[in-house]
């Protein structure tokens, strides 16, 4: 397992393989934009040239692109839903150019819609999103906390949408610890040299199949979103 961190590309992306190296980084994580909006900085062909001789000269092999925070597939707002829909796609692209083995997206909440509808919506819109896309870089969806009524806070949710889409460009998930934790998932009584006793991660298995789980955002959060809702309390742990 390769351990890495989000880092900025202030400066220009080619600044973040060396970035990630002084962290100690084995893989690395970046926005290709702007999270809060705006017109993503051009690939150029330098640029991209630039960026894949750093990868090399530090030996970096896999670096992710999360998506910005406004993705929304399951907003009644017409604008946000097909942003939503273009930007995704454009992120998987620009992915594609710059040799990221996955984007990553959190989904969008159901408030407006409630659940049902707006999974439907969800994998209704993600199906837009990957329409005749073949590109290396593949998508994986990250659960979310699940305050509110958001989408993917429960994993057999992100199970569900993974199957409604069927499609090979989506590889599977990252799961968000804190996100998860907050939805119910106790971590608290996880033990690495009890795996595969670990009634926690059966049901982690059970629900989305822990192969799809393709990276873990181990998150430190100190916010009070943390609080679990609902506890899922592991009945025994074998040492
Ligand atoms: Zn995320």
């Amino acid at each position: 397992m390769n351990i890495g961190c989000h880092i900025s590309i202030a400066g220009g992306i080619f600044n973040a393989p060396k970035n990630a190296i002084d962290l100690g980084c084995e893989c690395f994580q970046i926005f290709s934009r702007s999270p809060q909006g705006g017109k993503a900085p051009e690939l150029t062909p330098e640029v991209v040239k630039k960026f894949k001789a750093e990868l090399k000269k530090y030996s970096l092999k896999n670096f992710y692109i999360h998506t910005p925070y406004y993705i929304n597939f399951a907003s009644v707002d017409n604008r946000i839903r097909y942003g939503s829909v273009s930007v995704v796609r454009d992120e998987l692209e620009r992915g594609n150019i710059l040799g990221a083995k996955y984007v990553m997206t959190h989904l969008g909440t159901a408030k407006d819609l409630g659940r049902k509808v707006a999974i439907e919506k969800t994998i209704e819109m993600l199906k837009k999103t990957l329409d005749g896309y073949n590109g290396e870089t593949k998508l994986i969806l990250e659960n979310s906390a699940g305050a509110g009524e958001i989408i993917g806070d429960d994993l057999s949710e992100l199970a569900e949408i993974i199957n409604g889409v069927d499609s090979p460009a989506i590889a599977g998930i990252c799961l968000d610890t804190q996100h998860s934790f907050a939805s119910g998932y106790d971590w608290r009584k996880f033990n690495v040299r009890a795996i595969h006793e670990l009634p926690l991660l059966k049901k982690i298995d059970q629900e989305i199949g822990l192969e799809t789980i393709k990276l873990f955002h181990a998150n430190d959060t100190a916010s009070p979103s943390a609080i679990p809702k609902k506890t899922v309390t592991p009945t025994s742990v074998k040492a």
